[in-house]
């Protein structure tokens, strides 16, 4: 008995004691493993898990569990990789265009704080990745501080403000950065960059004057020449402000505006160029309202971290959000319509080969932060399977992101990120809230612990 203590205290000292085991060991055992990839999922795996990468991948047959390793025991439990939202704004909670930010809460100290606690909500959401594509640059910090562990939060890939084309009539709102002619276009990329910067969003709208192919042209050249990718928004349905898109060399259109498309050869462009598309939010809204008042307004995670002036607000708005959908409805809008026709432009994306990622638009109207599980499971209800959205939200993601070789799927060198829920949520995306870990760069959260923080 004493020996073999003895034995185990050696072999904890031995693995302690070697270069290469310095760093900490966390094994994850038992779980059924998703691993993003595609692949079919693999019961009783093995995930080691060394300082923030993840070391091996397997089963007890071929991986062994080291000694003195801390151990997670997820038998009857599921494994993903930490989810990924590519479209996201961390300073707004859900109210614009529904309802005004409290004013005692608009403030840029408030703001910033509102940005802390939507980071949060996202990670107990099981989010280790979002992209934000548009705020201030107070989301620089708040990245900064999750980066340096300061906050508890998802990896942000930011854009910082906008580029929207100068414009006489429209506001220029704090969010937004102006630009007017090739030079102004290259600058306003450096100086985004030199901010810290780590994607430029490019805002293409009818509502500002339309800028030259030539200036979008100049802002993906000088975001590519700078190592950084460049993703556009476009109005829904706007064929012209696609095609600009396209023809400059962006990376991704947010929205779903190539899907309306009456071109048929965008989808095919699309896939050729390999550029991404955010397809959701916004082409169902009624759909995802329909599941929030289904599900609930709001998660105890939420209801515990917002303000109760920010809640207070929210319901409204949602509520007056609910009144205008049943007013469509009631005034011959046909959900069902607009849902077949969706189901069948997903498809036609997908056979095309276009790479269709998971964003919510969080923060926009009636989108919450830490509710994207609401999204993941109308998308099921959109034509695509519950692996479909998975790997939207996963691998296909972290294409979109540039970061497929460290984020998006569970194999050795990734970046330790995944979550461990609960319940298959291959049999019903809405288990996808039932997280019991979120595991992020090998840091191991409880969404409980973390959703029980003091309220502002
Ligand atoms: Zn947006």
């Amino acid at each position: 008995m004493k020996s073999s203590v003895l034995a185990a205290i050696c072999s904890v000292l031995l693995v302690a004691g070697s270069s290469a085991q310095h760093q900490p060991t966390t094994v994850i055992f038992g779980a059924t493993l998703i691993d993003g990839t595609g692949a079919p999922p693999m019961p009783n795996a093995i995930i080691i898990i060394r300082a923030d990468r993840i070391a091996d991948v397997g089963t007890s047959s071929t991986v062994s569990i080291p000694t003195g390793a801390r151990v997670i025991d997820a038998r009857g439990k599921f494994l993903l990789p930490g989810l990924i939202d590519t479209h996201v704004h961390l300073e707004a909670v859900g109210l614009s265009d529904i309802g005004e930010i409290p004013p005692e809460w608009s403030t840029p100290g408030k703001i910033r704080d509102l940005a802390v606690i939507n980071a949060r909500l996202d990670l107990i959401a099981g989010f280790t990745t979002v992209r934000d594509l548009g705020s201030t640059a107070v989301v620089l910090s708040v990245r900064d501080d999750i980066d340096s562990g300061r906050l508890p939060g998802p990896r942000i890939v930011a854009a910082g403000m906008q580029l929207v084309r100068v414009s006489t009539d429209a506001p220029a709102a704090s969010m937004f950065l102006e630009y007017e002619g090739r030079d102004s276009a290259h600058a306003k990329v450096r100086y985004l960059a030199s901010m810290g910067a780590d994607v430029i969003k490019i805002r293409l709208t009818h509502m500002r004057p339309v800028p030259s192919l030539e200036e979008v042209r100049a802002i993906v050249e000088e975001a590519h020449g700078l190592g950084i990718r460049a993703t556009v928004h476009t109005d829904v349905p706007a064929d012209d402000l696609v095609a600009l898109a396209i023809d400059a060399g962006a990376d991704g259109i947010e929205h779903n505006a190539p899907l309306r498309s009456q071109d048929s050869h965008v989808l095919a462009r699309m896939a050729r160029l390999r550029m991404s598309l955010m397809a959701g939010a916004g082409a169902f809204f009624v759909q995802r309202l329909d599941t929030t008042r289904a599900i609930g307004v709001f998660d105890r995670a939420q209801a515990r971290l917002l303000p109760e002036e920010v809640l207070a607000a929210l319901r409204a708005g949602i509520d007056s959000l609910h009144r205008q959908t049943d007013h469509m409805k009631e005034s011959g809008w046909n959900a069902a319509h607009r849902q077949e026709s969706f189901i069948a432009e997903v498809q036609r994306a997908r056979q095309a080969g276009v790479l269709l990622v998971f964003g919510t638009d969080c923060g926009a109207y009636g989108m919450i932060h830490g509710e994207q599980y609401k999204a993941l499971y109308g998308e099921s209800n959109m034509g695509s399977s519950a692996m479909d959205v998975i790997l939207m939200a996963t691998r296909d993601a972290a294409k979109a992101l540039g970061k497929a070789h460290e984020l998006g799927t569970i194999e050795g060198g990734e970046f330790a990120d995944m979550i461990i829920i609960d319940a298959d949520p291959l049999t019903d995306l809405r288990n996808l809230r039932q997280i019991f870990r979120v595991v992020k760069g090998g840091g191991i959260y409880d969404p409980a612990e973390l959703s029980s923080a003091p309220k502002h």
